[in-house]
Formats: structure tokens, sequence, C-alpha cells
């Protein structure tokens, strides 16, 4: 059971062994044709039982390792990945269809977190002190939290499985990891060259799955597993946050997005139309971070929907293979939700002013487009769009635009483009998001935290703050007669 990649397996990866799931197997397509690419084994509870086994045993030993030794086996990987960027990259775009350009920047990205991570390992924090009333002394440590279950969505098939295992690994948890169904080659892929790079058995298991309820339920109810780091939208964060009150399990949550994107009347609108091209349309709009709406200031709406909708016609759309700057969506549903948001935009009074073109047949494609006039109460300014259609919404009073901006459950990316600084940092700091893009429309950084407020998440992944997720704290209460 390989797939066509030679070096993937497909198989389920249990105590350092490869195996098959008890369910059978399910097919990978390439969004791109709608053709099989693979076909990969589909776990049960019982095997996901199994990977908690084979976590469980290997946690002493793991936790007990010198941080050095953790640390040397994220180092390698690192390397490893970037040896084997361009075969990674083509193994995204075809489980995922992003163009390769985002495909290999995803792989750079991915591996900067396992080079953080293993800088991170080895400088363990603590404290010492004296208690106020003195006599007592106070040594604070840490501790591994213990075997950690790390759910993961489709968007970012290599970022968002290392941004949750260098942590883990760094920090001494053992894990056990199901990616998403639609792009588990990928994950897949970078277990194998953390085998390369020496990780030992049961230290990463996966279990990939068409069952993810049952099987993320069964890890949950599991009194072994102390931790859930989960990457996906609100809606599933929800329901495990649910479950994983029954046993108080550690948690940690990338939920979904709604991210506003600011242009002043002073902004540079150059500066804007780059920084919008890359909020809105890297992995063809299906990022969490994603740009979803764009408040303009009206004095500059015109000239800056001419440009930037100038720059998205000439977007070219297709297989990543044949070098395209936009890719296809994952899935037919995807495309049926994103022209079923534009329609209802229309309908409520919105006009499409710019559209790129798209390949006629195969594929699950929808052309990269600017919406004007739209009404700011709009389902697809409500709404994470997950595709690459970008609503201007126009503006003149910053309080009211502020007011707009913030009317939302979400708070996970902010973008601000304004000409004078001092009024940038004004804004971005009344928006209510955990990360703002100031003059720039790129906010992942391996070495920043990254994550939500609102109902966008819980917790921080990057930066010291991915680390401490997958830590407890411990203090010892010390006397001693003198
Ligand atoms: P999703 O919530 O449908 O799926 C995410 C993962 O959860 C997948 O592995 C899926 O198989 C699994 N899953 C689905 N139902 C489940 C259930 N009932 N119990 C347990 N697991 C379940 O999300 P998606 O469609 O894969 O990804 C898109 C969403 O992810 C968007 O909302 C996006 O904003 C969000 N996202 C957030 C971040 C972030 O860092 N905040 C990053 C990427 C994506």
């Amino acid at each position: 059971m390989t797939s066509g990649h030679d070096s993937v397996r497909s198989d389920l990866f249990i105590g350092g062994a490869w195996r098959p799931g008890g369910a059978g197997e399910f097919d990978v397509l390439d969004p791109a044709t709608g053709e099989v690419v693979a076909r990969v084994s589909d776990g049960t509870e019982t095997d996901g039982v199994a990977a908690v086994d084979a976590a469980a045993a290997a946690f002493p030993a793991w936790a007990a390792a010198a941080p050095r030794e953790r640390s040397e086996i994220l180092r390698r990987t690192f390397e490893l990945m970037l040896r084997d960027r361009e075969e990674l990259a083509r193994l995204i775009s075809a489980e995922n269809g992003k163009a390769l350009a985002d495909a290999r920047a995803e792989v750079t990205y991915a591996a900067e977190f396992f080079r953080w991570f293993a800088e991170e390992a080895v400088r363990t924090a603590g404290d010492y002190g004296s208690s106020p009333s003195g006599g007592t002394r106070t040594v604070v440590s840490h501790k591994p939290v213990g075997v950690a279950a790390l759910v993961t969505p489709w968007n970012f098939p290599a970022a968002m499985a290392t941004r949750k295992l260098a942590p883990a690994l760094a920090a001494g948890c053992t894990t056990v990891l199901k990616p998403a169904s639609e792009t588990p080659l990928t994950t897949l892929a970078v277990v194998r060259l953390m085998v390369e790079a020496g990780l030992p058995d049961g230290v990463v298991n996966v279990v990939t799955t068409k069952r993810s309820g049952p099987l993320v339920s069964a890890w949950l109810a599991d009194p072994r597993v102390r931790k859930i780091s989960f990457t996906g939208s609100t809606e599933v964060g929800r329901v495990l946050l649910r479950q994983a009150a029954d046993r108080v399990v550690n948690t940690s949550m990338e939920l979904g997005g709604n991210a506003p994107f600011v242009i002043t009347e002073d902004a540079d609108l150059d500066l804007a139309v780059e920084a919008a091209l890359v909020a809105k349309f890297r992995g063809g709009g299906q990022a969490c971070t994603a740009a979803n709406r764009f408040y303009v200031h009206a004095d500059v709406a015109v000239d800056f929907a001419d440009r930037f909708g100038t720059a998205v016609e000439k977007l070219s759309v297709g297989p990543a293979s044949e070098g395209n700057d936009v890719g296809p969506l994952i899935s037919v549903r995807a495309v049926e939700e994103v022209r079923s948001l534009v329609e209802r935009a229309v309908a409520s009074g919105a006009t499409i002013s710019h559209r790129a073109a798209v390949p006629e047949d195969g594929g699950f494609y929808y052309p990269p487009t600017v919406l004007i006039g739209v009404p700011d109460d709009a389902d697809i300014v409500q709404n994470e769009i997950f595709g690459p259609v970008a609503p201007l919404v126009t503006w003149t009073d910053e309080a009211e635009m502020l007011r707009l901006v913030n009317g939302t459950e979400m708070g996970l990316a902010a973008y601000v483009v304004a000409g004078d600084l001092g009024r940038a940092l004004r804004i971005s700091e009344a928006i209510d998001a955990g990360m703002v893009g100031v003059n720039r429309g790129l906010v992942s950084d391996p070495s920043a935290p990254f994550g939500g407020m609102k109902q966008s998440g819980l917790g921080r992944e990057g930066a010291r703050a991915g680390l401490e997720e997958f830590l407890e704290t411990q203090y010892f209460s010390i006397h001693w007669p003198r």
C-alpha cells in the first residue's frame, strides 16, 4: 500500500511500525483533477487505542531524555525537510492543490518550527527564590503534560503538523496525531523524515482515518491522554472543548478566522495591492489568516479596486504542476459554498468588478474575484469565505470602521495598511485580533506567537509560548532547618 509518490507510506504509523488500519482504505484526491493520488489506511478507534498504548509506553523515556538529545532530532528533521523541500512541495500540491510557490514556502515555514523548537528545547526555564516570610525556598520547574493528541486541517498539510509536533517533542511529550483525511500524505512524509532523524519508536504515532469524530472522542476519553492541540474550524473546536471538559484535558485551539484588511486614505496603494494579493490569494484564500473583508477608505476605494482588480485578473489559475499562481479549492463542496456566498452578496447589492479566468474542465476551481459595493452586513463579510474572493467595503469614519471590524466573534488575524505608522498602530491596537500585519500581508512566523482572540482560539503556537502549551508548571516549596 504505497501511494503514487514513492517516498510516502500510506499505512498508519504506530509504535515505530507501519501497519494497515482496521477499516480498510480511503482515497486521497488531487483537487486539480479530481483523480485519486493515493489510497491511505483507514484507522479505527481500536487503532487509536494502539497509538495511545505506544505513546504512553514511550513517554517516560522521552520525557527523561536530555533536552539536547530531543533538540538534535528536531534539528536534523529541519535539515531533512529542506533537503527534500521540492519533493515535499510537490506532495503538498498534489493532495492540497495549492500553487507550487505557496507549497515551497509552506515547506520552509513548516521546517522552521523544527529549527525554532530545537533551539527552545534546550533553553529550559525555571525560577528560584525565597518566600516573602523567609525561610522557605520556592523552586519553579516544568514537566511535559504527557501524551498529547494533535489534530490538524488540510489547508497547510505540513505546517499545521510541524507547528504542533516540534513543540510537543521539545517539551518531552509523546504524541498521537490525526491529519485531515483530505491531506494525510504530507504528514506521513514528514514523520518518515523524523524517523530518519532518529525519532525513537512510539514518540510520534499517526492514525489516518475517515472516522475523525469517533477516533478523537476515544482519545479524549482515554485517561492517558492529557492534552489536545487542535487546528480547524470553530465548529469542531467547540465540540472538542466540550468533550475535553469531561476529563479537564489541557486544550490548545487554533480555530477559524475572519480577517479584516484595512486601507487608510494615506496608504501607499502599490504596497496595499501587494499585501492584499498575499493576504487574500495565498493557498487560494484557504488560510485561517486569509484577508476575508477589505475596508477601504472612500477616498481611495476606486483607485485601489482598479489596481487590485487589474492584478487579480492577471492571476493564472490552474494545476500547480503547470506553475500557476492559484490552484483549485479543496473540494467540490468548497466551490459550492464560495459560489453561494458570492451569489448572495450580489443579490444583496454587491458587484463583481474583476475576475480571473479558470480552466474550463476538471478540478475544483473558483475564479479569483473582486466584489465592490458590498454591504457591511453581507454574509460574505460576516462568514469565513475560505476561497479566492475579495469583498470591498468602503468607510469614511474611523470609529465606525473599527466598530464593523470588531463586530464579529472571530479575532485571529488582521491587516492594516496606512501611510502613517502611528495611525497604523493606533488602528491595529484597537482591533481585537491575535495577530496584526502592518503594511504587510503575512503574519506567520515561527518565532512569533500565532493564535486568536475570541472564538478564534485558545493558546498560542510558535514562539516560546508554543512550547509552554505542552508544559505543566510544578513548584517545590522547600524548608530545611538551619
Ligand atoms: P475542520 O474543523 O473540518 O477539520 C479539522 C480537523 O478536525 C481535521 O483533521 C478533521 O478531520 C477533524 N475533524 C472534523 N470533525 C471532527 C470531529 N467531530 N471530531 C474530531 N475531529 C474532527 O476544519 P478544516 O475544514 O479541515 O479546516 C478549515 C478550518 O480550519 C477553517 O475554519 C480555518 O480557519 C481553520 N484553521 C485555523 C488555523 C489556525 O491556526 N487558527 C489554521 C488553519 C486552519
